[in-house]
């Protein structure tokens, strides 16, 4: 634990002590959290990109794989994943002089690495959007939950204290997925400066269309057949808690022949319903675990709701989390807790 946590303060013109001594570091590591997503793996990369330009050997170590249509960005391929090269990530984090946490506020979001980080007493820098950060376990934390992503803090975090090395098109297309990523094309979590940012990413000459094209225009057939199988049969609509949610099990998952990032975005198709305010998304994990997907409008606190209930967090409209058992009884559990809910969710209205 450290009791010298340097906040990043917009107003503070000068240059960090943390900063100074990542400038000179001789091995950094960025983590992403795992099942890490456009956000997570883009503001890794682009930290990485940046750091290397500015002399600083970098690398990203992650749990799991990356889903299939993040491959495309800049970088992707050296990414190390604990779960093929084991002793190789976790000899990177041990041998690390500064380890970046990107796009999560608690060090248990990075899974299996998370005992490596906490063994490993060198410099820590967080740069999140999430709420409730775990502040003690930082030395210097570039957190500010009304950014859009924390792609478009890892543009701040470069204008503010990396602003000697050039901008480029990879940087700004690793940033740009991200931004993408969270904001769902630009519809929410949005601010003025969101669109700055963009504009500045812009000027480099990225090509956004082939940025968005690969990643939202990516359904094979299969992925296909199982949206219309979730909508035409497992879609389940409670008016009465403007709710509606999609339920997948094991079985189901395999029979489709779903890999990794094939159920990314379903959920969303429960809050395109006139009239819903709250959506979640149901699937169940080979290990017969639950992981559960909260999606919703308006200030109905799903990542409240995901705390208390399922483990879990993320922000206000779009939480995640998990239940231990299969999907029956996380439906089960969900049908449970949602009365608590029904007074607020009648007073939103949208
Ligand atoms: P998704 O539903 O896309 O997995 O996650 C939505 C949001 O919730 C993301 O910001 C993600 O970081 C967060 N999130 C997902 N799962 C968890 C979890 O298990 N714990 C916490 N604290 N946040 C989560
Ligand atoms: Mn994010």
């Amino acid at each position: 634990m450290t009791n010298n946590i340097e906040l990043f303060n917009l107003k503070n013109t000068s240059i960090p002590g943390s900063i100074l001594k990542l400038r000179s570091c001789r091995q950094a590591v960025v983590i992403p959290h795992k099942s890490p997503d456009g956000d997570a793996v883009g503001s890794s990369l682009a930290l990485m990109h940046l750091l290397n330009k500015a002399g600083v050997p970098t690398h990203v170590v992650v749990e799991d794989s990356l889903p299939y249509f993040l491959n495309f960005l800049p970088g992707a391929e050296n990414i190390i994943i604990w779960d093929k090269k084991n002793t190789i990530a976790e000899t990177y984090i041990q041998n690390a002089d500064c380890i970046i946490s990107s796009d999560y506020g608690h060090v248990s979001r990075c899974g299996v690495l998370e005992k490596f980080v906490r063994e490993n007493p060198c410099l820590k820098i967080m740069i999140d959007h999430h709420p409730h950060p775990e502040i003690e376990a930082y030395d210097f934390l570039f957190h500010d939950i009304t950014s859009s992503s924390t792609c478009e803090l890892v543009f701040d975090f470069y204008v503010k204290y990396f602003s000697d090395i050039s901008l480029d098109k990879t940087i700004a297309t690793c940033i740009y997925a991200g931004l993408v990523t969270d904001t769902g094309c630009f519809r929410h979590a949005l601010r003025p400066q969101t669109f700055e940012t963009a504009s500045e990413l812009l000027k480099t000459g990225i090509d956004t269309e082939h940025i968005i094209t690969k990643i939202f225009d990516v359904n094979t057939p299969q992925r296909l057949k199982l949206l219309g199988y979730c909508l035409n049969e497992k879609m389940v609509i409670l008016p009465e808690y403007k709710t509606a949610f999609i339920h997948l099990s094991g079985e189901e998952l395999r029979s489709f022949g779903v890999k990794k990032g094939d159920t990314e975005g379903i959920v969303n198709y429960t809050l395109s319903i006139e009239g819903i305010i709250f959506g979640a998304f149901f699937f169940e994990r080979e290990d017969h675990t639950t992981k559960v997907s909260f999606r919703s409008k308006s200030t109905f606190p799903a990542n409240e709701f995901s705390s208390r209930f399922f483990d879990g967090g993320g922000h206000r409209n779009a939480a995640g989390g998990q239940f231990n058992g299969p999907v029956n009884l996380a439906v089960n559990h969900f049908l449970e807790c949602l009365p608590q809910y029904k007074t607020v969710l009648e007073s939103l209205h949208l």
